[in-house]
């Protein structure tokens, strides 16, 4: 008779194209973990009753994505530090008190794919992030714990980047500006946290803003981070990278929290680069 396995997914609206299934099956299988992990398509309105559904039912832990992250610091019960911070959760555990733990592992995989992997440093570096939404408020925290020189946050709507830069303020020097106002001084690294690529646009800042030392980066991956990407190469830069590292590196951190192992990440990289191409 085999065991009871332990059930995780995901929680998004759309939901079909998610990668997170193959990279915590891949996880599941490397460190010979007895678990599931299976997409739910959720609409916001059934959003809170599912994930009571999904605990009450023996569900042990979920990743919440697009749109309900901010829907979901509500339905935790308790908050990480960092999950607080950020003001979205992405991934939800249940605790051995029965409480359901709310965490937000975007900005520790961010960091993980920057510094580990791609061995960028960010301390005592000038520092550009575009856009000011979710993604943007969940990496501001472990950016700026590596103490740059500065994190301009540049955005559509400038006051959101203003608001965002005067809330992190706390954790470093940060300014709020429109794109226009980036400033012609090349930064070291630009960070796109928007999702203008998804309909193949460029945020308009100023040439200067990007040299030939500049490292960009797309939180974005596969055919959505192909505008940026291509843009910042023919642009010149010293290296553009989309943000599949970024992706299971989150994924890799939610993985510890649900079953206290951190799975080796460069395989899973490796593989998802294989399907989707670079770029
Ligand atoms: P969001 O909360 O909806 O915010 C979207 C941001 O993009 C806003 O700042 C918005 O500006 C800006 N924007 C949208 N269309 C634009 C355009 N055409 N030109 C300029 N700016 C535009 O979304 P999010 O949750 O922050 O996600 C942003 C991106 O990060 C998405 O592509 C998402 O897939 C990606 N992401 C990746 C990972 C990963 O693991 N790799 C994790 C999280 C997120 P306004 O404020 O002016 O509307």
């Amino acid at each position: 008779m085999s065991a009871a396995v332990d059930e995780y997914g995901v929680f998004g609206h759309p939901v079909a194209h998610s990668f997170s299934p193959f990279i915590h099956g891949f996880f599941a299988r490397a460190t010979g973990q007895q678990m599931s992990y299976r997409a739910y398509d959720v609409a916001p309105e059934e959003f809170s009753a599912r994930v009571k559904d999904f605990f009450g039912g023996g569900g042990r832990g979920l990743n919440i994505t697009l749109p309900h992250k901010i829907a979901a610091v509500e339905t935790a019960q308790e908050l990480t530090a960092r999950a607080a911070h950020a003001a979205a959760v992405n991934t939800l555990a249940l605790q051995d008190d029965n409480v359901v733990l709310g965490d937000n592992t975007d900005g520790a995989g961010l960091v993980r794919d920057l510094c580990d992997n791609l061995r960028i440093v960010i301390t005592q570096r000038r520092l550009l992030v575009l856009g000011a939404g979710g993604a943007t408020r969940g990496v501001l925290a472990p950016i700026l714990a590596l103490e740059p020189a500065i994190v301009v946050i540049a955005n559509r709507t400038p006051e959101r980047a203003e608001a965002l830069a005067a809330a992190f303020a706390d954790l470093g020097v940060t300014q709020g500006v429109g794109f226009a106002h980036v400033g012609d001084t090349p930064f070291d690294l630009i960070i796109n946290a928007t999702s203008a690529s998804l309909s193949g646009d460029i945020p308009p800042i100023p040439a200067g803003a990007l040299g030939p030392e500049t490292v960009c980066y797309d939180l974005a991956y596969g055919r959505s981070a192909m505008a940026f990407v291509r843009w910042a190469k023919h642009s010149g830069c010293r290296r553009a990278v989309q943000g599949l590292g970024m992706l299971v590196e989150q994924a890799a951190e939610s993985f510890r929290l649900w079953r206290g192992v951190r799975p080796e990440t460069a395989p899973v990289i490796a593989a998802l680069k294989e399907r989707v191409g670079s770029v």
